[in-house]
């Protein structure tokens, strides 16, 4: 049966990698969002939670329940809570209407667009959105903001900084005007964190890096460290042996150039492997064997013979050949597919 395999000790070399960055474990918080990033939420909780990790960020309140007996502090990024979730699990805000349909006590995070303009409140609303806060007696745990610039070498980088830099000084002043305590601030993501000198912030919100890849497109000699986690493997379901001009799978798009012995393997695109039709060149296994377009739902052929074969230890390639990123094709990754810590 096909399965991803979770590499523990890449992973560990991953957090080892960042932690000498930052040179604070307390300041290391990993994002397990969109099931850790398609490699298996409970897996790399149980991981990072045996890492000594104690704070995460997930989707929403579904994804935080499964892990929340394992960590200090959870936040879900979307949704509302149920009020009888778990007290350790904390809700992001980005509207004044989402603090309407939070219970008395809960811990929120707010967070502050300072410039990628996708989601948090403005600069300007934060003593409104305070004072609704406390009148509502809730936790304001954290202060946050996305520098949505982290993989470009532009200004907009250090000025989104500089705003939550500014935001900063206002909620410290706020929390010794109003009497609260003050919340942790955290504002950096992957590449974010590896291109800082220095962390000024309470926390980094660690998630492709801690997965073995980063999206800088400038050069980060960092990112030579981190080694790819997840790999996908596919069995053989049965082979056969063609002669040249024999068609292969839906339309028979692929024909053989000479007679080989070709096999099918059981990923497909209803697995969330991206469907190969060919228009874009060659596809090959880890291992350098060649996938026949056209893939199926459940199945791909591949002149091979071999009993089980690595379909990628690497999703750098199969992102460039299908223009997008790592992180696409590892969150499409099927979350019925076996993952295995090894
Ligand atoms: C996904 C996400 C992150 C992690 O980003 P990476 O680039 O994967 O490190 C951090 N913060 C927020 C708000 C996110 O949505």
């Amino acid at each position: 049966m096909s399965e991803i395999l979770i590499n523990k000790k890449a992973f560990k070399n991953n957090l080892d990698t960042i932690v000498s960055h930052i040179k604070d474990k307390n300041k290391l918080g990993l994002v397990l969002k969109d099931n850790a990033y398609g490699h298996g939420l409970e897996q790399i909780a149980s991981l990072a939670s045996d890492y000594g990790i104690q704070s995460v960020f997930v989707k929403n309140e579904f994804e935080a329940l499964k892990i929340a007996h394992l960590f200090k502090h959870i936040t879900a990024f979307y949704g509302k809570l149920s009020p009888n979730a778990p007290k350790n699990i904390s809700l992001s805000i980005n509207t004044l209407q989402a603090l309407d349909h939070v219970e008395e006590n809960r811990s929120i995070e707010l967070e502050v667009n300072t410039g990628m303009n996708r989601n948090g409140i403005a600069r300007e609303k934060l003593a409104v959105f305070i004072e609704k806060i406390l009148s509502k007696k809730l936790n304001l745990f954290g202060i946050f903001t996305h520098n949505g610039y982290g993989d470009e070498k532009i200004a907009d980088f250090e000025e989104a900084q500089e705003i939550f830099a500014q935001t900063k000084e206002e909620v410290i002043y706020l929390s010794k005007k109003l009497g609260f305590p003050c919340p942790r601030f955290h504002s950096l993501a992957s590449s974010a964190t590896l291109r800082s000198e220095k962390i000024d912030d309470d926390l980094v919100r660690i998630g492709i890096a801690a997965y073995g890849y980063l999206g800088n497109t400038f050069e980060l000699p960092i990112a030579k460290n981190l080694k790819p986690v997840a790999s996908l493997w596919a069995d053989k379901i049965c082979e056969q042996t063609l002669p040249k001009g024999a068609k292969i799978g839906y339309g028979g798009k692929s024909i053989l150039q000479e007679s080989a012995t070709i096999s099918t393997y059981d990923i497909g695109y209803g697995d969330g492997f991206f469907r190969h039709n060919g228009n874009r060149g060659k596809l090959t296994t880890a291992g350098g064997y060649l996938i026949l377009p056209i893939t199926s739902m459940d199945c791909f052929s591949c002149i091979c013979t071999e009993e089980r074969i690595c379909v990628f230890d690497d999703a750098s390639d199969i992102a460039a050949m299908f223009d997008t990123i790592p992180y696409e094709v590892l969150t499409s990754l099927s979350p019925f597919l076996k993952r295995t810590i090894i």
